[in-house]
This record gives C-alpha cells, sequence and structure tokens, in this order.
C-alpha cells in the first residue's frame, strides 16, 4: 500500500490578541450556527461583540449554509434574537442558487425544480425565476401501480436541492427526470454539511452529501446515486458566495476574516477565498477535533467564542 506523506499546514493559534486580528482586516464574515446562535439560542456576549465591531468601522457579513430560510427570513430571526443586522448583511445559500442562476443568465422561460424549503422558493421569485416542487410536493407519494409513468415538466432546466425535512421518494424521482432527460438541465446543490444544529439540544444528521458516502440515500445524495452526476455546489465551502461579497462590497479578499465552527465549509470557505481564518469552537468543532491528527484544515487561529475577542482585548490593554 502506498503511504502518503502530507506536508502538514501551520497548526492553528489560540487566539491571544484579538486586536491585532480585528487591526489587520476590514470585514468580518459569520457563520451563523454554531458562531451567532446554536439552535434558537444566541449564543453569549455576541451582541456586545458585533456592536464592538461595528464600532472600530469593521463590516459584518453573516454567511449560512441553511437554506430553509430566505435572506427576509434571517432578518427576522436576528431581530426576534435582539440583533440589529440588515437583509444586505445576510448571504444564505438560499439566496446563493438564486444569485448563481442569475449570474450564468439561467433563461426565465426555463423552470428551476426545488428539492428544498420556503428559503429556496422566496429567493427564486424574488430574482424573478419560475419554480416548481418545494414543500408543495412533500405530501406526494407515488403508487407503483403497473404501467406507472411519472410525467415530468420539460421546461425545467435546473434542479436545486437543499436541506428538506419534507423529503420523500416523489421529489428524488420527479428531480432525477428532470436532470436526466431534460437536455442541459442544471443540477444545484445549496451545501454539503453532514450535520447541523437544527436545534440547540443535539446536531442533526441533516445535509446532504454524507449520506450518499455513507451509502444511504437522501436529498443531495439520492439525486448523485440516482442521476450519477456531481452537483454544482453554491454554499460553502465553493467560493461562489465568497467571489460573490467581494464583488459586491469591493472588499479585497486578504481583507476579510472568515469566522466559523466548522472546519470542512467554513474555515476551507475561508481558505479557498485566500482570508483570514477563526474557528470558533462554541458550535460543531471541538479542540481535540481540531487537534486529531485527522484533520489537516488549520485555521490560522481558534478560539472559544466571538465574545472573546472582548475579553482577549481587555486582557490586552
Ligand atoms: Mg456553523
Amino acid at each position: 500500500m502506498e503511504s502518503f506523506v502530507t506536508k502538514a499546514s501551520a497548526s492553528a493559534q489560540p487566539l491571544k490578541n484579538a486586536d491585532e486580528l480585528i487591526d489587520s482586516v476590514e470585514t468580518f464574515i459569520f457563520d451563523c450556527d454554531g458562531v451567532i446562535w446554536k439552535g434558537d439560542k444566541l449564543i453569549d456576549g455576541v451582541p456586545e461583540t458585533l456592536d464592538m465591531l461595528r464600532s472600530k468601522g469593521k463590516r459584518l457579513v453573516f454567511v449560512t449554509n441553511n437554506s430553509t430560510k430566505s435572506r427576509k427570513q434571517y432578518g427576522k430571526k436576528f431581530e426576534t434574537l435582539g440583533l440589529t443586522v440588515t437583509e444586505e448583511e445576510i448571504f444564505a445559500s438560499s439566496f446563493a442558487a438564486a444569485a448563481y442562476l442569475k449570474s450564468i443568465d439561467f433563461p426565465k422561460d426555463k423552470k428551476v425544480y426545488v428539492v428544498g424549503e420556503d428559503g429556496i422558493l422566496k429567493e427564486l421569485e424574488l430574482a424573478g425565476f419560475q419554480y416548481l416542487g418545494g414543500p408543495e410536493d412533500g405530501g406526494k407519494k407515488i403508487e407503483l401501480k403497473p404501467g406507472f409513468l411519472m410525467e415530468h415538466d420539460k421546461d425545467v432546466g435546473a434542479v436545486v436541492v437543499g436541506f428538506d425535512r419534507y423529503f420523500n421518494y416523489y421529489k428524488v424521482q420527479y428531480g432525477t427526470l428532470c436532470i436526466r432527460e431534460n437536455p442541459g438541465c442544471l443540477f444545484i446543490a445549496t451545501n454539503r454539511d453532514a450535520v447541523t444544529h437544527l436545534t440547540d439540544a443535539q446536531e442533526w444528521a441533516a445535509y446532504v452529501m454524507c449520506i450518499s458516502i455513507l451509502g444511504g440515500g437522501s436529498m443531495v445524495g439520492a439525486f448523485v446515486g440516482s442521476t450519477q452526476r456531481e452537483p454544482l455546489v453554491v454554499g460553502k465551502p465553493s467560493t461562489f458566495m465568497m467571489d460573490y461579497l467581494a464583488n459586491k462590497f469591493g472588499i479585497q479578499k486578504s481583507q476579510i476574516c472568515m469566522v466559523g465552527d466548522r472546519l470542512d465549509t467554513d474555515i476551507l470557505f475561508g481558505q479557498n477565498g485566500g482570508c483570514k481564518t477563526l474557528l470558533v469552537l462554541s458550535g460543531v468543532t471541538s479542540l481535540s477535533m481540531l487537534q486529531s491528527p485527522n484533520n489537516s484544515i488549520q485555521p490560522d487561529f481558534y478560539t472559544n467564542k466571538i465574545s472573546d475577542f472582548l475579553s482577549l482585548k481587555a486582557a490586552a490593554v
């Protein structure tokens, strides 16, 4: 068996001087779940930390791979948690899917078949695209009677797959028919996360690709299996959203610090984009996972939670 020698990247350093990091960038991109909140609970010290960064003139952007909500719906969530964040500061993978279609001039006379929740539909609608599927297909069943054939819309030019609590066989078959039989039909995934905090009580086997690797079949994994095609991913760690953000705000990527709780999405997203990276241990990654010999993704810095910006600052003064 061939043995691999991987060039070890420099190990992540514990964040000691928050001011130095803050002064070295102009923009902070925050992942949401595990960084700002856990499920529906705000993480300690977040409002004060965001206020401090804003008072220093830093641009704040919030990026989430969770496609169940639109930017407007996320805005409401921030508001409910007592945080003042504008819609322009929020980038969800639901929005990324619509923004991607816009960026390639997806024809307005074509339709998008959605396997996912309301957030994707809302963003497609705002972008002026025609769609079908989504929650409406959540209750549909298939009866495999002899001779049964499922019809599908030949005008579907893209299938967008995101997290979907009402995922079912009807959706798999419908989306598969579109991808396989409609010439040039795109296969777009909002993200590939394995687990997330759908509630604050535990991690939920949620997102998409890992399931196909495990040999089961659900959401994107099911489509990869049935279509034998790989999706185009618009959420983290793909750089689509990073490029979009950098363009929109005119920011240099070296002037960005990406802050997240997941190594294979957030930190990789930051690294793929050429940004500084900070891992927080308030979400799905523990210190032992970060330091495990099996982990090859090393952020520049790590710390327990973003409010360490305040305490590390106080200690440094
Ligand atoms: Mg997260």
